[in-house]
C-alpha cells in the first residue's frame, strides 16, 4: 500500500521532513518512502490511499504504569507526606486491589488514551500484588485487541512477602517463554523489578539466576527519592545501582526509571552498562521528589529517553516539559531543547529495539510501519531546520487524527477501529466507581 501524504516529518538521518512524500507499507513494515512521484514510478502496481495532514512516526513512551488508569480522580482519604507516603497509602493499595478485570480495563483504556495521544509504543511496568498469576495475559490482551505496541513486565516486589514475589518472579518468567524478544508481534517482555529498596539481596539473586539465560532487558525503579538510597543502605547495606550491577541486573536492554538521585560516578557506571535511563518528569514533580539533572546527566553521553510513568499516555508532554525545566534550571533559554529533542525523537527508538529487536520511531525502510496522522495545518514554514519546533510548540497541543501501528488502522479520523471505545470507557466508569468503594 502506498499513503501519498502531503508532509512526512520522517525523523530519518537524510531524509528530514518531505513535502509531497509518500510511504510504502508491506504487511507491517515500511519498505520505501520518499517523493510521490518517484514511488508512483517504482511501485505502479501498487493501490495507495491519501493522506490529510501532516504524518509523524509514532512516538514510544518509555516508561508507563497501564495499571493507574482507574486511579484517575480516586481519594485515598489520607494525605501523604512523602514520596513513600505516597506508594504505600496510594498505589500499593491499588496494585493489591485491581482485580482480573480492572487490570484488562486500566491496560486497555490506558492503551487507547496512548494512541489518542500518538503513542504507539508504550513499555508498561505492570503491578497487581493480588492476582499475579496470568496478569501479563490480561495486559498483553489489551496490546493485542487495541492494537498497540509495547513491553510489558511484572513488578517484583518483597513488600508483601515471600509468596508475592515469588509469584511476581514466575510471571515475568512466563510472559518471557510466551512472547520471545526478537518475535515480530506486538508484544516484547521484560522483567519487572519495583525499586531496590523493597527487594531482598536472596530475591535478586533468583531473579538472577532463574532469567539470566533468558536474554532479557530488567525494567526497574532507581532512586526515584531519596528513600530507595536510605532504605538499601540500611536494609541491604548497599546502594541500589550497586545492587543491580552486582546481580547481572543492568544490561543494554535495561530501563532504569528516573534516577534523580544518581551521583555523578553512578551515572558513569550506569552509562557504562548501556542501559537507558527514563526520565518522566511530570510524574517526578507531581510527587514533589524533585527533578533529575538532565542536561549534566545528558551530557555524560547516558542514554536518556522520556516517559510518563502512569501520568497518562502523553510523552510528548513530558518532553515538553522536560525542556522547560532545563531553560529553568539553567537560567538558560537555549538549554535542553537540543538534548530532549535527542531523548524523544532517537533514545526511546534505540531502547525500544534493544529490548524487542524491533525498529520503531523512524519512517525509514525497515521500521515498523507505526505512524500517526496529526490535525495541524502549520502555520508557519515546517521544513528540515525547523521540524523540532513544530513538534514540541505545535504538535504538543495539537490532536491525532489517525495512527497506524504494525501497518495497520488503528484509529482513524478520531475513532478507535480495534473496539469500541465508548463502551471501553462506560465499563471503566463502572469498574472504577467499585474499585474506589473496595479500596
Ligand atoms: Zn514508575
Amino acid at each position: 500500500m502506498i499513503y501519498y501524504c502531503g508532509q512526512i516529518i520522517t525523523l530519518a538521518e537524510g531524509l528530514g521532513v518531505i513535502n509531497g512524500g509518500a510511504i510504502v507499507v508491506n504487511g507491517d513494515c515500511i519498505v520505501e518512502v520518499g517523493d510521490y512521484d518517484d514511488i508512483k514510478g517504482k511501485f505502479a502496481e501498487e493501490p495507495e490511499k491519501k493522506i490529510d495532514g501532516l504524518v509523524t512516526p509514532g512516538l514510544i513512551n518509555l516508561h508507563h504504569h497501564l495499571y493507574s488508569s482507574l486511579a484517575r480522580g480516586w481519594n485515598p482519604g489520607v494525605a501523604p507526606e512523602s514520596f513513600y507516603e505516597i506508594l504505600k497509602n496510594i498505589w500499593w493499595r491499588l496494585d493489591r486491589a485491581l482485580s482480573e478485570d480492572e487490570i484488562y480495563y486500566s491496560a486497555l483504556i490506558g492503551l487507547i488514551d496512548s494512541i489518542r495521544c500518538g503513542v504507539t509504543t508504550v513499555v508498561d511496568h505492570h503491578s497487581s500484588q493480588t492476582v499475579i498469576d496470568g496478569s501479563l495475559d490480561l495486559v498483553g490482551n489489551a496490546f493485542q485487541e487495541s492494537g498497540g505496541r509495547g513491553s510489558i513486565c511484572f513488578e517484583i516486589s518483597d513488600r508483601n512477602g515471600a509468596i508475592q514475589s515469588l509469584a511476581g518472579l514466575n510471571e515475568n518468567i512466563r510472559a518471557l517463554q510466551k512472547w520471545r524478544r526478537g518475535d515480530d508481534g506486538l508484544i516484547s517482555p521484560m522483567c519487572g523489578l519495583h525499586g531496590s529498596f523493597t527487594l531482598s539481596d536472596s530475591t535478586l539473586e533468583q531473579i538472577a539466576s532463574r532469567t539470566g539465560d533468558l536474554n532479557c532487558g530488567y525494567h526497574f525503579h532507581l532512586l526515584e527519592d531519596d528513600c530507595d538510597r536510605k532504605l538499601s543502605v540500611s536494609q541491604f547495606n548497599s546502594p541500589p545501582l550497586d545492587r543491580f550491577i552486582k546481580y547481572g541486573l543492568v544490561n543494554q536492554s535495561t530501563i532504569a526509571a528516573h534516577g534523580l538521585h544518581l551521583d555523578a560516578d553512578e551515572i558513569g557506571r550506569l552509562h557504562d552498562t548501556g542501559a537507558t535511563l527514563a526520565h518522566c518528569p511530570r510524574s517526578n514533580l507531581n510527587n514533589a521528589v524533585g527533578v533529575i539533572n538532565y542536561e549534566e546527566a545528558f551530557g555524560t553521553g547516558l542514554h536518556i529517553g522520556i516517559g510518563t510513568d502512569g501520568m497518562d499516555g502523553n510523552c510528548l508532554s513530558d518532553a515538553l516539559i522536560a525542556v522547560l525545566l532545563c531553560k529553568d534550571r539553567t537560567a538558560n533559554p537555549n538549554s535542553g531543547f537540543q538534548e530532549v529533542a535527542d531523548s524523544l525523537m532517537n533514545i526511546n527508538g534505540f531502547a525500544f529495539e534493544k529490548i524487542s529487536g524491533q525498529k520503531v520511531g523512524k519512517i525509514y525502510p525497515g521500521y515498523k510501519a507505526d505512524f500517526v496522522v496529526w490535525d495541524y495545518d502549520p502555520p508557519t514554514t515546517l521544513d528540515n531546520s525547523n521540524f523540532g519546533a513544530h513538534v514540541f510548540y505545535g504538535l504538543s497541543q495539537a490532536r491525532v487524527n489517525s495512527v497506524w501501528v504494525n501497518g495497520r488502522n488503528v484509529y482513524a479520523d478520531h475513532q478507535l477501529t480495534t473496539m469500541d471505545e465508548a463502551a471501553i470507557r462506560a465499563r471503566c466508569r463502572e469498574l472504577s466507581s467499585k474499585l474506589w468503594k473496595r479500596l
